[in-house]
């Protein structure tokens, strides 16, 4: 008998090494046992939703099903290009940033490398970094900022990349321009920074670090229709680097990997520059005023360039009550004490309704919370 034990684990059939040391990714969770209807405020999505061009593509995308799809993904990417300024030639496109990241990490780390992911950042890196046969090395940052001289100075002869996203989640906290060509400048010979622009669309004239990519030989940067093309089901992301980069890339993505529907839609959005505008626009109004109730309830709140922001409670029991007060309500928001954040909930800034529901709970929490003579 050759059976695994109840643990899962056979002695013989084994995963390449790390592959057990990967805790597996967990999104934000979108039920609450015995309720129906929940306000979903856990995973960064659009309130508005995707443009309507970009259903009406999808829906087209159902004619051509038998049909394989571009396989270069040729006229999403001069969409893309034609949209932001960028030549279509050193883009790729992905299912969802998550494959450019991880195509990344199968391309230039393995093991005896080294990856840097910040103390807050993202918790996919870690995991790619592993999947790759990788270390990943956790660098702190300062007051929930990125730290670029405690990055540079965690750098080795075995860095190969290093992942930070600019705005970061679950933080929301940018760096300046200064700062990312200091890292830029400041990394060893053998390594390849990556700058993850999931947020960056929310960030009014910010170009998530493209101007940068074409002056560097060693910079890359990866976007998302996830977050404000409201299409995170539908998995669609693109990475913008250097030629070499892209070259490498190309090498070892599955050549169908995002269907036509994904890339017709994708294309539709990336176009639909007015309800980008407008999904921005409401972004940074609600934002503001979501922040400036909570701190008006003694609630600390840091100044956030997404489309979240981070609550910090005085303790963790008290993250944790306000959680399970916004649970009550049918509010579901996202616990961060797997990103080293116990004392704070990220709250996704939802529509003007979704805003005061939260509002209003947590103005109920803090009553609650005094009345009790605490
Ligand atoms: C949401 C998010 C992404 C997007 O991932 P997709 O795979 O494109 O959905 C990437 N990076 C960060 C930091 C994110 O928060």
């Amino acid at each position: 008998m050759n059976r695994p034990g109840d643990d899962g684990m056979s002695d013989r059939i084994r995963p390449q090494p790390g592959i057990m040391e990967i805790v597996p990714y967990a999104g934000g969770e979108s039920r609450i046992e015995g309720m129906g209807e929940v306000l979903k405020l856990s995973s960064n999505e659009n309130p508005f939703g995707p443009s309507a061009g970009a259903v009406r593509a999808y829906r087209d995308a159902a004619h051509r099903l038998h049909r394989y799809p571009s396989e270069d993904h040729a006229a999403l990417r001069a969409a893309i290009g034609a949209v932001h300024g960028l030549d279509a030639a050193r883009m790729i496109c992905g299912a969802g940033s998550d494959e450019i990241l991880g195509l990344l990490c199968q391309a230039y780390a393995g093991p005896g490398d080294e990856v840097i992911h910040t103390e807050h950042g993202f918790a996919m890196y870690p995991i790619l970094a592993r999947a790759a046969g990788a270390t990943p090395v956790c660098v702190p940052e300062r007051a929930r900022v990125v730290d670029v001289g405690a990055i540079l100075g965690a750098c080795t002869a075995r860095t190969r990349l290093v992942f930070i996203a600019n705005p970061a989640n679950p933080t929301g906290t940018m760096i300046g321009g200064q700062e990312i060509v200091r890292l830029a400048d400041g990394l060893p010979p053998q390594a390849l920074l990556v700058l993850d622009g999931a947020y960056a669309e929310y960030v009014e004239g910010f170009d998530g670090g493209a101007s940068l990519v074409e002056m560097r030989e060693n910079v890359v940067m990866t976007r998302t229709f996830s977050k404000i093309h409201g299409l995170g089901g539908l998995r669609i992301g693109w990475g913008y680097g250097p030629a070499h980069v892209i070259d490498v890339l190309n090498r070892i993505r599955a050549p169908f990997n995002l269907s036509q529907a994904q890339q017709d839609a994708a294309e539709a959005a990336v176009r639909d520059l007015e309800h980008v505008t407008r999904c921005r626009k409401e972004n940074t109004r609600l934002r503001a005023w979501l922040s400036d109730a909570l701190r008006a309830l003694g609630v600390d709140v840091d100044d956030s360039s997404a489309n979240f922001i981070l609550a910090r409670f005085a303790s963790r029991e008290e993250a944790e009550a306000c959680d399970a007060h916004l649970k009550s309500e049918g509010i579901i928001v996202r616990r961060v004490a797997g990103y080293g954040l116990p004392e704070a909930l990220r709250i996704t800034i939802g529509d003007e309704a979704a805003c005061r529901r939260v509002a209003h709970a947590v103005t109920e929490f803090r009553r609650a919370a005094t009345e009790g003579g605490a």
